[in-house]
């Protein structure tokens, strides 16, 4: 059979997943990056088992998660310190917290070893049906199948009006990596609410544990970098040793919902937050995209007419990626919009709720699905 050849815009997760997996089930892969460098933010990344067997099929776990701390436990604790939810995990469910530039490089340097080719300051402005992609300096290239991974803003996305909505949300989200200290929890993921407030401890990596904050996108010091750690202390007490040990600085973002209208065209295909930009809530976004694109790339590499092979891919994969979406909302619209004179109530209702089955079953559909293709390794980095 010819060689076929797959143009991927975007060097973030999601492409460098798709360039790996294209790569490695024979594909000739380039991917474009718009920055001069490929770099990555200082802060951790939740890694499901859904995401998790993606890399190993890949062949980037052992590294992308070698300084990773296994997490036995998420809690989500309210005001009071009334715990919840608990989530457990292990060795068969697994949650992993690497720091993001762990799991980035760890894809770059897989990338390399299976031969694709990386190209940055390569600015994609369009994608062409028939196999096409043109660029800021007016050139085009061509190829079997096109990958559309250029992030939640996405410029390509439009250019095959793919854009349905873009729902910008009522949280911002501030993130930071901080030093360890000693008596900081190892294993235990905790989600302090207050009303429409969130401090997310996440133990990470030796030296280093990963907060994640998110903020009513109204209020002012909320979303105040440097950060305003008076008023974390004033809303999270019991977690000031924590604070006094925040950063001046963090990562800021909007908290970011897209939904398309359809994920091809021809031999076009969207992925990652191109696709489904989701908020954080249940850390799942990323290890959604990876499921997408293991599914895109099997059956691809499987037909000989990419644009049903497209076709089929968005109808199997929608309802699992629509499924998490909406949790991750509703997650969002719990935490947010509860009225904060009903606090006891909204206490009392996650706690019940998070216990039955249906709930487990729902929170965790996306991270518990077995991706299309997974190769199980014969050995694996043992981390529970
Ligand atoms: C606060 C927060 C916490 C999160 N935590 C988790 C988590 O714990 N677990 C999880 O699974 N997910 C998490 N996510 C979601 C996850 O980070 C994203 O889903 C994932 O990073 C998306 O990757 P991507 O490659 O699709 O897009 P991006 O990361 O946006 O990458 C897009 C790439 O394309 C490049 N690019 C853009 N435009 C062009 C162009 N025109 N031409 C060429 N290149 C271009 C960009 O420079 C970039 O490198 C979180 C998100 C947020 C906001």
């Amino acid at each position: 059979m010819k060689l076929r050849t797959a143009e991927i815009v975007g060097a973030g997760l999601s492409g460098l997943v798709a360039a790996n997996r294209l790569a490695q089930l024979g594909w000739k892969v380039r991917i474009h990056e718009r920055n001069a460098e490929l770099r990555m933010f200082g802060a951790g990344i939740w890694l499901w088992e859904s995401g998790l067997k993606t890399l190993e099929t890949i062949g980037a776990y052992d590294s992308a998660v070698a300084n990773a701390r296994a997490i036995k436990d998420w809690q989500i604790r309210d005001g009071k310190g009334r715990i919840l939810m608990s989530r457990r995990a292990d060795d068969s469910d697994r949650l992993l917290l690497p720091p993001r530039a762990d799991l980035y490089q760890a894809l770059i340097d897989q990338a390399i070893k299976h031969g694709v080719e990386i190209v940055t300051s390569s600015v994609a402005i369009g994608a062409k049906p028939e196999g096409g992609i043109i660029f800021e300096d007016g050139s085009e290239t061509s190829a079997d199948l096109v990958v559309v991974a250029d992030g939640a803003y996405s410029r390509v996305r439009e250019s095959i009006l793919g854009t349905k909505w873009m729902d910008f949300g009522a949280q911002v989200g501030i993130r930071m990596l901080i030093d360890e200290q000693e008596g900081d929890i190892h294993d235990t993921l905790i989600e302090y609410w207050n009303g429409p407030w969130r401090l997310l401890y996440n133990p990470c990596t030796d030296g280093k544990n990963y907060i994640f904050l998110s903020a009513p996108v109204d209020e002012e010091r909320g979303r105040k970098i440097p950060i305003d750690k008076s008023l974390w202390i004033e809303k999270f007490p019991h977690a000031e040793s924590l604070i006094h040990r925040f950063q001046e600085s963090g990562r800021w973002d909007r908290l970011v919902n897209v939904k398309c209208r359809k994920w091809h065209e021809g031999r076009v295909a969207i992925i990652g937050d191109a696709a489904h930009a989701m908020p954080p809530n249940l850390g799942q976004a990323a290890n959604t995209a990876f499921i997408n694109v293991m599914a895109l790339a099997k059956m691809a590499t499987e037909s000989d007419h990419i644009p049903d092979a497209l076709r089929q891919w968005e109808q199997q994969q929608r309802s699992i990626t629509n499924h998490v979406q909406w949790w991750s909302y509703l997650y969002g619209y719990v935490l947010g919009n509860w009225p904060t004179s009903l606090q006891t109530l909204r206490s009392d209702f996650v706690s019940a709720i998070s216990k039955t089955e249906w709930f487990d079953e729902s929170l965790n559909r996306g991270a518990r699905h077995v991706p299309a293709g997974y190769v199980a390794p014969t050995a694996r980095l043992t981390k529970y």
